[in-house]
């Protein structure tokens, strides 16, 4: 490989969302061996499907024996398709480039020599050629490098799939001398680099994370509890109504998680219901809250949990006032407050101190 850098710091290609929409879900990519190629994509986290094929050649010749020959004009490739929401077309042509093939390499990878194992990106659609060719100019600009980049931009025509012994063929025989020399090393290498890529982000229309504690952090989080706190929040208890710190507090302010500090409630929703638990119409929002069926003590109700940390809040009821006609019944002890001014809780220390605080007229 004549990469000059790790392939955890490759930067992914330049492009703007249209493009990318316009794009697709699904690429051909021609990388040498369709062997290796497809077992690197095997291990990518949003690639829903990978399937070895032929393609720049005609039917009659779509074969392993006429395309191993170097007779025809076919070029072993993958087709790629992956789920935009888990895995981004960027992330499958910076795979492509720099774990798996060396695409500068002409008309061989390797051992395997001949025009069928050409390095080529067999655009789909016009956006396809336009991002792989911007992508191209990008890297050679960068020099990563030691020799320009020789991938050829060709039209896909028709994909032919291969037999169905070449599918998940390095997976099935492991063994296999020229699997483990070939593959296994761009296996172990999309590994390593799946392992540094950072857990997506589950971001709330506000603007929260909500991807849920670590176990260590999650660990130290249920420390700071004390023993009215731990039944509430960790075993779904409630506590005794009318005692609460919230019950009768007025003041402006944002309701957050006692545990994981998202936000739940605004103060400008909070009504006093005379049940003695502090009681709002509304949530903060509806995206912070999780809702799971209740049929414990005889009863059918909706229990709310943080839809974060997933810790015991209360009960919502059909029975409030207006403006949702909606209870949500919620333990103090659950709950921290942020009076109006101040910064909120960020107990995770996501920089989300001062998050939905402007212009939101609580
Ligand atoms: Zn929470």
């Amino acid at each position: 490989m004549s990469l000059k850098i790790d392939p955890w710091s490759f930067p992914e290609p330049q492009m703007d969302s249209s493009a990318e929409r316009d794009a697709g879900t699904s690429i051909v990519l021609g990388g040498g061996c369709f062997w290796c190629t497809e077992a690197v994509y095997r291990q990518i986290d949003g690639v829903t499907d990978v399937r070895p094929g032929y393609v720049g050649g005609s039917a009659e010749t779509a074969n392993y024996r006429a395309v191993c020959s170097g007779d025809t004009n076919h070029a072993e490739v993958i087709q790629v398709t992956f789920d935009p929401a888990r895995v981004r077309l960027g992330e499958i042509l910076k795979t492509f480039f720099s774990i798996a093939h060396d695409p500068t390499q002409l008309d061989r990878q390797g051992g395997d020599v001949g025009r069928q194992y050409r390095s080529a990106v067999f655009y789909g659609n016009e956006a396809q050629r336009r991002i792989a060719e911007a992508y191209i100019r990008q890297i050679d600009a960068a020099g990563l490098f030691d020799a320009p980049v020789v991938t050829t931009l060709e039209p896909l025509e028709a994909f032919y799939e291969a037999e169905a012994y070449h599918h998940d063929y390095a997976a099935r025989n492991p063994d296999q001398p020229y699997i483990r020399a070939a593959a296994a090393p761009k296996v172990a290498k999309i590994k390593d680099a799946m392992s540094r890529r950072p857990a997506p982000k589950h971001v709330s229309p506000s603007a929260f994370d909500l991807s849920p504690p670590p176990g260590d952090v999650r660990r130290r989080l249920e420390a700071t509890l004390g023993t009215e706190e731990r039944n509430v929040l960790l075993r779904h208890g409630t506590e005794a109504p009318f005692c609460g710190a919230f019950v009768d507090q007025k003041e402006a302010g944002t309701y957050c998680c006692r545990l994981c500090g998202l936000p739940l409630f605004r103060a400008t929703a909070k009504f006093d219901s005379g049940t003695g638990w502090p009681s709002f119409t509304t949530p903060f929002d509806e995206a912070h809250l999780k809702f799971i069926r209740d049929r414990s003590h005889g009863m059918e109700r909706v229990e709310i949990c943080c839809a974060r940390c997933d810790s015991h809040q209360g009960h919502v009821f059909p029975d409030g006032p207006p403006p949702t006609g909606q209870r949500y019944c919620i333990n103090s002890v659950s709950l921290q407050f942020a009076a109006d001014g101040a910064e909120l809780p960020d107990p995770m220390q996501r920089g989300e101190k001062s998050l939905g605080l402007a212009g939101t007229g609580r």
